[in-house]
């Protein structure tokens, strides 16, 4: 009965706040229904995709009420900034205190945390400042003043070592539950990617509890995303030419990719902003390179970016980049059709750029976690998108390789444990790409474990109630539309059975 009348109260009260503080006019599937469980104080588990508007389930239920103070832990200051600059945006009373803080602001929030009515509803922190003494004697303070409402983990997945962004102070989060007591304080955890183990661990060490736990997930694959992976040949003793023969191909893409809009738009399709995509490759130098050679071709506009690039260069790429809309091509060049990005894994978390239309992986990713995350950026408007990665056997053997000797160089109590979890990661990267008999979208769900969610009792947005067994993918995938025979022909370019792993089950 008490939730009948919560439920015509608060719903009343939510799509008020809704509209008239976060300018939104609905909720996205589920949403809804996450932050009711929010407002009554459940623990809280959603994993959802980088689409589904997850902060929004800790920032409304925190300024739904008059009073109180919402805490939330966030690993990226970039996120973080991104996130705090937003909710001013809106007027919401909103602070965080990072390495970037000025120490009067630091001051100013921490003495607005002590006046036994914080005037501060959102507070965002880093998990380091969260273990010192200082930070922590005040938290307990606004907990015995009544004031701590509520706790939420963004990027849950950082607290396990079976994640791709384990971190250290991730780890030590289970203070939170095991100090804020009487009353206890409910936790929301969010996380885009989380494999089963990682789940595990976020309820384990944060001390969810079980009997009380709402668990939510929307499925880990994304129907509007086609799927493919390119099989790149295997011209072992001439790199220079395995190289040119992947530009080629990617700009035969491109170029199909270009046509087929013209088609559909019209020759007035030109005068078009260019559609966004990002290609992940290993390192910088390739990054500076690839960007230089995707841009010969003149319909293309391709920027480097990766962490050696200058704080404000990278801000600017960002922006301009997020805006394609007042986009200015170089002089004497046509306005491009594709503006690009050749990226590091430097560029990613905090980019909600919803309108991404591909994503290429130019080497394999080096965990599946990442792979998922990073293609997960195209299509975030829920239109047709692509996701391209390019495999082939240097490459698997060179990043296997690679994780072997990072392990190596990296000696510590927990080296082999490490190397043993990004082994198998890689490895569920490794049978995603060499898998000729399988639906991508199928293995993709079967890697995040979406099954057990529901056997826990995860909710799922109504609309994606389809029943697990029964593929969600439209002939999105490159196995759906050309079937074992079209994928067995072009992986046999790569190598020989005999080179693959043994995954054609
Ligand atoms: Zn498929």
């Amino acid at each position: 009965m008490a939730r009948v009348s919560f439920v015509t109260r608060e719903r009343a009260n939510m799509k008020w706040t809704l509209k008239k503080v976060f300018k939104k006019d609905g909720f996205r599937p589920l949403q809804e229904e996450v932050i009711i469980s929010v407002i009554e104080g459940h623990d809280v588990f959603l994993q959802a995709s980088t689409s589904f508007g997850k902060s929004l389930c800790y920032q409304l239920p925190a300024v739904l009420k008059e009073w109180g103070l919402t805490l939330v832990v966030c690993p990226l200051l970039a996120l973080m900034t991104d996130q705090v600059n937003y909710l001013k945006g809106l007027g919401v009373s909103v602070a965080t205190i990072n390495s970037n803080t000025s120490s009067e602001e630091r001051q100013r929030v921490m003495d607005d945390m002590l006046c036994g009515h914080p005037s501060t509803r959102i507070l965002y922190v880093t998990p380091e400042l969260l273990q010192t003494e200082n930070f922590r004697r005040r938290l307990l303070i606004v907990h015995r003043q009544r004031q701590l409402v509520r706790v939420a983990i963004d990027e849950a997945h950082c607290i396990s070592e079976w994640g791709h962004d384990f971190r250290t102070a991730y780890k030590e989060l289970g203070w939170l539950r095991k100090n804020l007591v009487n009353p206890k304080i409910p936790i929301t955890a969010v996380t885009a990617t989380a494999t089963p183990n990682v789940r595990e661990d976020i309820i384990g060490i944060l001390g969810l509890n079980l009997n009380d736990l709402r668990l939510f997930n929307t499925p880990s694959d994304r129907p509007n995303i086609h799927y493919e992976v390119r099989y790149r040949p295997n011209l072992e003793d001439d790199s220079a030419e395995a190289e040119s023969s992947q530009l080629l191909n990617l700009h035969n893409w491109l170029k199909a990719t270009r046509l087929r809009r013209e088609a559909r738009l019209g020759i007035e399709g030109s005068q078009n902003p260019p559609m966004s995509g990002i290609v992940y490759v290993g390192t910088r130098m390739m990054a500076e390179q690839l960007a230089v050679k995707l841009s010969s071709d003149e319909t293309v506009h391709a920027i480097a970016y990766h962490a050696g690039v200058e704080a404000k260069k990278r801000t600017e790429i960002q922006s301009t980049w997020k805006s394609s809309r007042s986009f200015q091509p170089a002089q004497g060049r046509p306005n491009p059709t594709f503006s690009i990005i050749v990226a590091t894994n430097a560029f990613g978390m905090g980019i909600d750029n919803p309108d991404v239309r591909f994503v290429v992986h130019w080497t394999p990713p080096k965990s599946f976690e990442s792979f998922v995350q990073e293609s997960g950026r195209a299509g975030r408007d829920g239109c047709a998108a692509v996701s391209l990665v390019y495999y082939g056997i240097q490459e698997r053997d060179h990043i296997r390789n690679l994780i072997f000797r990072d392990a190596e160089s990296h000696r510590g109590p927990n080296t082999k444990e490490n190397r043993d979890v990004k082994v198998l990661s890689f490895g569920k990267v490794i049978k995603y790409c060499e898998t000729i008999t399988r639906c991508r979208h199928e293995l993709i769900k079967e890697f995040f474990g979406d099954h057990e969610l529901e056997e826990m009792g995860s909710q799922r947005p109504a609309s994606d109630n389809v029943p697990v067994s029964s593929s969600p993918c439209d002939f999105a995938c490159d196995f759906c539309k050309e079937g074992r025979g079209g994928l067995a022909m072009r992986r046999a370019k790569m190598g020989s059975e005999t080179e693959l792993y043994a995954y054609n089950e």
